[in-house]
């Protein structure tokens, strides 16, 4: 029998932040378990856009800390994590118009750096882009992209230095409870005990299989994203990653000249099983790119793709996680982090701690309570104020 402190259950980019800022307050007496190898999960799959283009205000500014925090990660986490500054557009048609300028505004009254751009303004940054069916562009200059691998690994480095303990192929089968039902303790797959009166879940979708036999509904599954890369024959060089919310897709350059493109219709979402999911799109899927780029980019001189991959968001009812405490004591959840984990991760680690050692956010910002648990049960989703027409909640 092993004892800890605090057990956290996944060792992807989320359970690794929070280990860190937990360690980073003092609390170093922590085991993260990994059922597989470290980021490997959805943090492996992961686009790692960066963005604080959110409907929602404590989001946004979740993820303005989330760009601090990687702009200076050689200063905080000792390692440079591969973010870059390409900056970050949204480009809306004529019915989002007036919801992308509230969106702004609130954005800018959090302190966030951003502007309305012209689609003429957006050709001079992409210029192969047609750009005749938008209205305006939202551009971050401080957004762009990031790497949630490299992210994830330099957390559970900078953990390490700190004393947490993490163990890998170390997979949580049991959550054991006391006669009080507070939680005591958790059991691995090969029989490993540690005693612990806190547990956090930061193991996405696999979480259910944990909180299901305690009597606690938790609504989060895995969802399917196909990612499709392509070239487009022409010297491409750094350019703002762009979410289209006219053809319903985002779309980044990498290094090597390649570009990245994902999907952002989620109007027929496909729930899946995150142990088997296949990690290919499909033809389909290909054609549908296809289609789309040569709407959005009619002068590229030889378009192919170069290959795909799927990866699984795991989604709530409202596309945004829960982070907060469980039905049962001592039980914590941090699961739920749809397309937006990898931007959120710093901010998701600080609120942890936060609520873990003095019950409340530090951050005026961010309203711990919209994350909790209960807002399902309660009929009250976490939406965006100022809603895309067409574009779902995982905006
Ligand atoms: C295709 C795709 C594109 C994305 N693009 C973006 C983006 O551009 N920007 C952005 O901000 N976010 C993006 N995301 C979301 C972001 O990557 C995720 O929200 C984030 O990486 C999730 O981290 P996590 O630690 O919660 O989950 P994971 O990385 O899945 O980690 C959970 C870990 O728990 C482990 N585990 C499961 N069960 C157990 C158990 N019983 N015991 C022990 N370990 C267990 C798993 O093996 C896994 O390693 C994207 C996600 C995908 C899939």
């Amino acid at each position: 029998m092993d004892t800890a402190q605090v057990v956290i259950v996944g060792g992807g980019l989320e359970g690794l932040a929070i280990a860190w800022a937990l360690a980073e307050r003092g609390v170093t007496d922590i085991v993260v378990l990994e059922r597989n190898t470290l980021c490997s999960g959805g943090t492996a799959k992961s686009s790692s856009v960066v963005r604080c283009h959110y409907g929602v205000p404590s989001l946004a500014a979740m993820a303005w800390h989330g760009i601090e925090v990687f702009a200076h990660a050689e200063d905080v986490l000792g390692a440079d994590v591969g973010y870059r500054d390409v900056g970050y557009a949204v480009g809306v048609g004529e019915q989002n118009l007036a919801a992308l300028r509230d969106n702004l505004a609130m954005q800018r009254s959090l302190g966030i750096q951003v502007e309305e751009i012209t689609p003429a303004d957006m050709s001079a940054l992409w210029p192969t882009m047609f750009v005749g069916d938008f209205s305006a562009f939202a551009l971050e200059p401080r957004g762009g992209v990031g790497d949630a691998y490299r992210t994830g690994m330099a957390y559970a480095a900078a953990a390490r230095r700190h004393g947490v303990r993490i163990m890998q192929h170390a997979t949580a089968v049991t959550l054991a409870t006391g006669a009080d039902d507070r939680v005591k303790g958790v059991e691995t797959a090969a029989g490993h005990r540690i005693e612990t009166d806190t547990i956090v879940l930061a193991n996405g979708a696999w979480a259910t299989a944990l909180t299901t036999p305690l009597g606690i509904d938790l609504p989060v599954r895995a969802q399917r994203a196909q990612i499709v890369m392509v070239t487009s024959g022409e010297q491409l060089g750094a350019a703002p990653v762009v979410s289209d919310l006219v053809g319903l897709q985002y779309f980044r350059v990498e290094h090597s000249g390649e570009v990245l493109v994902g999907n952002s219709d989620h109007s027929s979402p496909e729930y899946t099983d995150p142990d088997t999911y296949r990690d290919h799109a499909d033809a389909g899927t290909v054609e549908v790119v296809a289609q789309k780029l040569t709407h959005r980019f009619p002068a590229w001189s030889q378009p192919g793709v170069v290959n795909s991959y799927a990866g699984c968001y795991d989604v709530t009812p409202d596309y945004n996680p829960v982070i907060g405490p469980a039905p049962v004591p001592g039980l914590f959840l941090a699961v739920g982090f749809s397309g937006h984990g990898f931007k959120l991760a710093p901010a998701v680690g600080r609120l942890v701690a936060d609520l873990l050692l003095d019950g409340a956010s530090s951050d005026p910002a961010v309203d711990h309570q919209d994350f909790r648990f209960s807002r399902f049960a309660d009929g009250r989703p976490l939406l965006s104020t100022h809603r895309y027409v067409g574009a779902t909640e995982m905006r």
